[in-house]
């Protein structure tokens, strides 16, 4: 069984982003890119699936500009097989790289795709359930646990009260939690490893899809700034405060 594994190369979970000053966006020149951390979960799974036999070949996908190719090694050093760059400079919306991966996921037959819930540039939690929609496979989004036998995987996914436990048929859409695994530290001699590993790259035309944005966006803004606290003698005067200021009791 193949595993397709989409990665996205978003702004590192480290750096403070700062709003451009046309508030068109946010400022990403020169700033660390990394892979977005759901997908180091997602790939991990993957090639945690392959280790116990279950899969066969692990695929690491990556729509958008030349640099992806980077993300894409880093998923090889995890211990992806091979990967694929869907290379483009248009700005990438959800919907586009469902389509793409709705292409890809035609060509490879993946038995599985796994995707990370959501990319944490753009918050968008939609790609993979565009995909499953697209594709027309089942789809068990949020997993914390993954185990896969006799064409089915059964998913816990953490939803709002607690877990629940889906089974799902193969082929399917899973989306990882954070709780899902920890990923492994890529060592120096995976990552030489990975620089030969084969990595394929496609242009959205060879896959016949077109990837122009369908949202426009308006208008970002950097988040009210919070007031300064302040420290209150006791606890009589913390109620009345929060009854009379924040009016929150
Ligand atoms: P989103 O719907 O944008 O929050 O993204 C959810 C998931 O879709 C991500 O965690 C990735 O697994 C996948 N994804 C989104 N954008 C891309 C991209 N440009 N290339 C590869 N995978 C992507």
């Amino acid at each position: 069984m193949k595993v397709l594994v989409p990665v996205k190369r978003v702004v590192d979970y480290n750096v403070k982003v700062r709003v451009k000053s046309d508030n068109t966006g946010v400022d990403i020149a020169n700033v660390k890119m990394s892979m977005n951390p759901f997908d180091e979960i997602a790939v991990e799974e993957a090639v945690r699936l392959k280790e116990k036999g279950v899969a066969t070949e692990v695929i690491a996908v990556s729509c958008g500009v030349q640099q992806c190719q980077e993300t894409l090694r880093t998923a090889m050093a995890i211990g992806a097989d091979r990967a694929i760059l869907v290379q483009t400079d248009e700005e990438l919306q959800p919907l586009a790289v469902a389509k793409l991966l709705k292409a890809l996921v035609d060509k490879e037959q993946p038995g599985l795709v796994i995707l990370g819930k959501q990319a944490i540039d753009d918050d968008c939690n939609q790609t993979g359930q565009m995909l499953a929609a697209l594709a027309d496979l089942p789809q068990a989004t949020f997993a914390s646990k993954v185990e896969v036998a006799d064409g089915k995987a059964k998913v816990t996914r953490e939803v709002d009260g607690g877990l629940e436990t889906l089974e799902v048929s193969l082929p399917a859409v899973v989306t990882t939690d954070l709780r899902l695994n920890e990923p492994r530290y890529v060592t120096l001699p995976n990552i030489m490893k990975a620089k030969k590993k084969q990595l394929d790259t496609v242009k959205p035309e060879d896959l016949g899809v077109d990837v122009k944005p369908r949202l426009k966006t308006l208008k970002v803004t950097e988040p009210a700034k919070r007031g300064a606290g302040v420290k209150v003698p006791d606890v009589a005067t913390l109620v009345q405060k929060l009854k009379t200021e924040a009016k929150v009791i």
